[in-house]
């Protein structure tokens, strides 16, 4: 196995979410209901008995590199969030969510479940469980050679502490 830097692993883990998110643009998306027309934007994000979005390390990693990188006051609001959020839930509001504004890493370290969710009316729209799948054991292997071992996924806010 060859091992890899965390930093260069992050820069790949980059190269897959986007062309994760160009695949689900071009084959999927057109068919869900668009954002702009939602009547509770952005209730995916901040209902806490609906977030269970999980991540693994390396995701992790990116993601406190991301939030680290936002403006100060941005940043602390963040963190407020992160207070309100029991370190033991399963299910939460995303610490990340800003209203007004949305996912503050949505170009910089948004995780793979999150870039496919969308509201579809009809099951057969989505995009198969086998395409994320897929991206996600690309996913593994980055962090088995940057950490050696496969590592438990956690939920976001376990990885913003
Ligand atoms: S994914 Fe669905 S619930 Fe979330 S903002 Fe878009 S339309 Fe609304
Ligand atoms: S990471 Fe972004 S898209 Fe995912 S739940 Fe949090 S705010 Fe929403």
């Amino acid at each position: 196995m060859r091992l890899l830097s965390e930093s260069r692993a992050i820069e790949r883990l980059a190269e897959i979410r986007d062309e994760f998110r160009s695949d689900i643009r071009a084959r999927f998306e057109h068919r869900a209901k668009p954002c702009s027309d939602c009547q509770t934007p952005g209730i995916c994000c901040s209902d806490e008995h609906f977030v269970n979005v999980r991540v693994s390390r390396i995701e992790a990693a990116a993601i406190r590199k991301a939030v680290v990188r936002l403006a100060d006051e941005v940043r602390s609001q963040v963190f407020d969030r992160l207070e309100k959020v029991d370190a033991d839930a399963e299910f939460y509001s995303c610490p990340i969510y800003q209203p007004g504004t949305g996912c503050l890493i949505h170009k910089t370290a948004k995780p793979l479940p999150c870039i496919a969710h969308a509201c579809y009316e009809r099951k057969e729209d989505l995009p198969p469980d086998e395409l994320l799948a897929t991206r996600e054991l690309e996913i593994e292997d980055l962090n088995r050679r940057v950490y050696g071992r496969s590592q438990p996924m956690t939920p976001i806010h376990a990885a913003l502490r």
